[in-house]
Formats: C-alpha cells, structure tokens, sequence
C-alpha cells in the first residue's frame, strides 16, 4: 500500500518513466552568511557541507551535468533528468547573475525539469519572471521552486537566525504560483525555539499553514547536529537535545495525517553529508530511518491526508501506475 503521495509516483505519473535528480553547484553564496543580513547563518548551517563544492574544483555547470548525468544513466538507466540548482541561495545576486546562470543550462541532455533551491527573501517579481520563462526558453516540464520555510513561528525563525519571517514564505509563494512555479516547502521539525525546542504541535501547524497555501510539495527534516556549527555548541553545552527516531516517527505520522493528499512529498527525513554529522546517530542511517517510518505508519494505519480529505484510505493517485 503506498501511504504518501511520493515524488517518485508524481515523476512516474508526469513522465512514464524514472527520473533524476542531478545537483548542480552554480557558485552563490547566502546574504545570511556573507555579512549581508548576517555572518553566522542559521544556527544549523554547516559552511562546508551546504555546497558539493564542484564549481570551486574547477567544473561548471555543464561538466557537473555530464559527470552526474553519466553516473546515473548507468546506474540507474535514466534518461530524463531533474537539474536541481541545490547549494545555497540560487537566487541570490542580481537578475543578470541568475539569468547567466540559467543560459548555462541551455540543451543539457535529458533535462526535463528544474528545481531551485532558495531562500523566499530572495525572490522579487522580476527574479520570478525570469524563473518562469525557462519553461519555455529550456523547453522543461516542469519548474520546481525549493523554498525554506522551516517553521511557520516567526519566533523560531528569530532565535535560529534565520533572517526572514514567515510573511515572506507566504508572499514568495504566492507570486510563485500564479507564474505557474511549482512551490516546495522546506520544513524542519524540532528547531531549537525561545521556550527551548519546537514541539510536534508547533510541527503540525507548520503544515496546516502549508496546507493553506498554493504549495504542492514538501520536503520533510529532522534536525540533526552537524560539525561547525552554532548548534553544534548549544548542543555541547546541553542547550539543545535532537529527537529520537521514535519521536520523529511519530511527528512525522501526525504531520502526514495533516497534510493535504495532493501534496507531493519530496522527502521524509534530512540525510546529512558524509563526515559532517554529530548527533544524533540515528540521523546518519538513512536506509534505516526510511524503514522505521515505513513500518511506523503501517503499524498505526497511518497514510496521508487521513485527517484531511482522505478519511477512507490511501487515494489512488499515491500508486506510481495511477493514471487518470
Ligand atoms: S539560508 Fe541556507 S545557506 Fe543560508 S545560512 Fe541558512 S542554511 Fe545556511
């Protein structure tokens, strides 16, 4: 039985066949860690570990694509790819550095969609507008917009650092959508918060916020501790105590049970890169984590949307052979 609407079902619905993410480093940096907003970044972020780092090695976009592509091709016989703009802010910086970015992109084999990742202070009107038109201009499917959200309390988002408030989450989103963007939300669950960490509740109204707007995606995380960062000290120094797998599980049925059944669902949990990972251990073990969430929710008869439009079941579209 499948209990979410999966991103590999939606590919496999829109495309027929598999489909592959390609991560792709083109160079920016973050207004909240080069001195713009702040230095420090979220109380998260590792510095190291946000980018793969391939642009600085000395490969632009186009040999990251051939690199990737070929690797997955192989592996996985692919021919359709996701180029996924993933490091940092990809939409930070003026018009011209985005829209020279994007060129870059021109008759990549296989490309069939996009997906940036970004921050929702960094989009304006005209940044949108220029997203947009790749559809065309790139001859994509589909482009998706990888907005963080993280929290819908604006008073997390103050105490972890984060630089924007939730208003600009709502704002980008909207704009992004009435362009035809397809809007993926961010979102974390147990931030470090001013009475000491977010709890499940704060967790499901972050959904319930979500599921009131125009969004159609959203990639689940648990907060892990990595090395060299602000969060790796207030852990440290037993300010900060990350979830159990057990309670994640559970957050995370509840929040499945909240969401809306045609929301798709990108990711289930974080999956911290190799080497940058303090605590908690569990974190680092993604095949397992994947299968205690898998066999939480068929446990408790969980799938998603139960609480929300879907009381009778898993609808049929959460199968990858649906079709309409
Ligand atoms: S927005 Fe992303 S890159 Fe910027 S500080 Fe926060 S986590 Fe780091």
């Amino acid at each position: 039985m499948y209990r979410y609407f999966s991103l590999n079902a939606a590919l496999r619905q829109r495309f027929g066949e598999r489909v592959q993410k390609i991560p792709l480093d083109a160079g920016f940096d973050c207004p909240n860690r080069d001195g713009t907003l702040s230095r420090e970044g979220c109380i998260f972020c590792n510095p190291s570990g946000s980018g793969s780092g391939m642009l600085r090695q000395g490969s632009d976009l186009r040999a990251q694509w051939a690199h990737w592509a070929g690797q997955q091709a192989k592996r996985y016989k692919a021919h359709l790819f996701i180029g996924y703009l993933q490091s940092y802010t990809n939409t930070y910086g003026p018009l011209e550095r985005i829209a020279d970015t994007l060129s870059q992109l021109e008759n990549l084999p296989g490309l069939a969609a996009l997906s940036i990742g970004t921050r929702p202070d960094c989009l304006d009107s005209a940044k949108l507008e220029l997203i947009a038109s790749q559809k065309e201009k790139l001859d994509l499917d589909e482009i998706f917009l990888e907005l963080g959200l993280q929290t819908a309390h604006d008073d997390t988002l103050r105490h972890i650092n984060r630089g924007h408030g939730v208003a600009d989450f709502e704002r980008a989103a909207r704009q992004a959508s009435d362009l035809g963007l397809n809007v993926v939300a961010h979102v974390i669950a147990g931030l470090p918060s001013p009475a000491g960490r977010e709890g499940q509740k704060e967790l499901l109204e972050t959904v319930e916020f979500v599921n009131a707007l125009p969004v159609r995606g959203i990639k689940f995380h648990n907060l892990y501790v990595c090395k060299g960062t602000r969060l790796a000290k207030l852990w440290k120094d037993g300010g900060y105590a990350p979830l159990t797998r057990d309670e994640y599980c559970q957050w995370l049925g509840e929040a499945l049970m909240l969401l809306s059944p045609a929301t798709v669902v990108h990711r289930l949990n974080g999956d911290p890169a190799q080497g940058e990972l303090l605590t908690p251990d569990w974190a680092g073990e993604k095949r397992e984590v994947h299968n205690a969430l898998r066999s939480h929710l068929e446990q408790h008869d969980i799938w998603q949307g139960k609480r929300n439009g879907a009381p009778d079941g898993p609808p049929p579209h959460f199968s990858p052979d649906f079709r309409e």
